[in-house]
């Protein structure tokens, strides 16, 4: 294994780099306070070229390997993990079409997100099939005309008010069938100079191949406040066999391979945080001097600082096997995705607690930005498979 990156992964680390130092730092805590969506923000990444990056090369004109993504979502993610974690939404809709849809459906349903810089939710999660997403009730059933139609309602999902497109998954037949199929259902085309970034408000689309989405009001969070989040209700959606991806009995499997995916993703996502947190504590504590000292150069803080670059560390390490996993294709990889995600997110929740900590009674203030950050680093151990279901994963791939 080598430590090196190649050219092209050194270059989007420093491009994201600058555009994190540009774009994101200097607005990241007035956007947060004002609950602003950070579109004009997403659409200058997508500009750059550093979304959708699960989208084939034949569709995108290029290809970004898996180690490159996991350093463009860790640099985005130390300017804000929200704005990641919506920008990365893109590939957890879009990586199950690009795996197993046919050439028209890629073209279809992934051209979009190329031609413009739209958003996609991924919508799995139901308000009683969280961890267990199994117990899904959102089912497709066969109409007299022949043709599906698609009702269910799925909670907590990332985008849904400004999202372009939805990838379902929902029971075939009905809500205690074995099968789970993915649907893709492509909505109004919001783009970021037309959206009202500032809505508090549900919506609702009457599908012009019929049938009704209902978005819910934003959901108000505790952290990653600059990510939008909102139910998804479907009412009697038609959908024609095109809009199936894969086989329609498949679906629990192709939610096992997009989570297998996504999770280093998120790992990133828990890295870029941790390192954010370390480097705002290490500036914070060289500053401020009590009892004569900095508080970086008293033993007991040196001590939590290094703390703190261990698990940071021990975290990366542990995200780019992972992404290195991937890249080869590893039989293994799930393993190893769930072991980058746990860690990850207890370093991003070590080094938030523990910088805030460091920071004394600075650190419960909202004008400083560990505060955003531990509230932030909270639904890295959720989202995506709780801390302990990665767990089952690893222990289930040991024995
Ligand atoms: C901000 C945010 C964004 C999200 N984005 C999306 C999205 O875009 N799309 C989407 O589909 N979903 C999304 N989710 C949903 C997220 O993936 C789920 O919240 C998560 O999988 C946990 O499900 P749950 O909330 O129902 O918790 P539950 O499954 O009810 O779990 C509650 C607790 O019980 C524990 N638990 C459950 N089962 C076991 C077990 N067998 N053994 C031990 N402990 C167990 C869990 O670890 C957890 O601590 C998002 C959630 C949030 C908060």
């Amino acid at each position: 294994m080598d430590f090196n990156l190649n050219e092209e992964q050194q270059q989007y680390l420093e491009t994201v780099r600058r555009f994190v130092e540009r774009e994101i730092s200097p607005r990241v805590l007035s956007l947060e306070r004002e609950h602003v969506f950070p579109f004009d923000i997403i659409k200058k990444a997508w500009e750059l070229g550093i979304m959708n990056l699960s989208i084939p090369e034949d569709i995108k004109g290029y290809r970004i390997d898996a180690i490159a993504s996991a350093l463009i979502i860790k640099e985005l993610s130390f300017g804000d993990s929200g704005i990641s974690t919506s920008a990365m939404c893109n590939d957890l809709a879009n990586i199950v079409i690009a795996m197993h849809g046919n050439d028209e459906q890629q073209k279809m349903f992934l051209s979009p997100f190329v031609d413009a810089p739209l958003l996609a939710s991924f919508c799995l999660t139901e308000p009683g099939a969280g961890s267990d997403n199994s117990a899904m009730t959102s089912v497709i059933r066969k109409g007299q005309d022949g043709r599906y139609v698609l009702n269910g309602g799925k909670s907590f999902i990332t985008n849904a008010s400004y999202a372009s497109q939805f990838t379902v998954f929902c029971k075939v037949g009905k809500p205690t069938s074995p099968f789970i199929a993915c649907v893709v259902i492509p909505s109004l085309q919001i783009e970021p100079e037309t959206a009202d970034v500032t809505s508090q408000n549900s919506r609702e689309i009457t599908l012009p191949s019929g049938g009704r989405v209902t978005t819910g009001k934003p959901e108000d969070k505790l952290g990653q406040r600059l990510s939008n989040t909102a139910t998804v209700t479907f009412e009697d959606v038609v959908i024609d066999d095109a809009q199936i991806i894969g086989d329609r009995r498949l679906g629990f499997q192709y939610i096992t391979e997009v989570l297998d995916y996504a999770r280093p993703m998120v790992a990133a996502i828990g890295v870029g945080l941790a390192k954010r947190a370390l480097d705002v504590t290490l500036a914070y504590t060289k500053e401020r001097r009590q009892f004569g000292e900095r508080i970086c150069d008293m033993p007991v803080a040196r001590e939590t600082l290094v703390e703190m670059w261990k698990k940071y560390e021990l975290a990366d390490m542990a995200l780019m096997k992972a992404a290195f996993m991937i890249e080869t294709g590893a039989p293994d990889q799930g393993k190893y995705a769930s072991l980058a995600k746990n860690l990850a997110a207890e370093a991003a929740i070590f080094c938030a607690t523990e910088g805030l900590h460091l920071h004394g009674g600075y650190g419960f203030m909202a004008e400083y930005e560990i505060s955003k950050l531990l509230r932030d680093a909270q639904i890295i151990d959720i989202y995506e498979g709780t801390r302990e279901v990665q767990s089952m994963i690893i222990g289930r791939e040991l024995i």
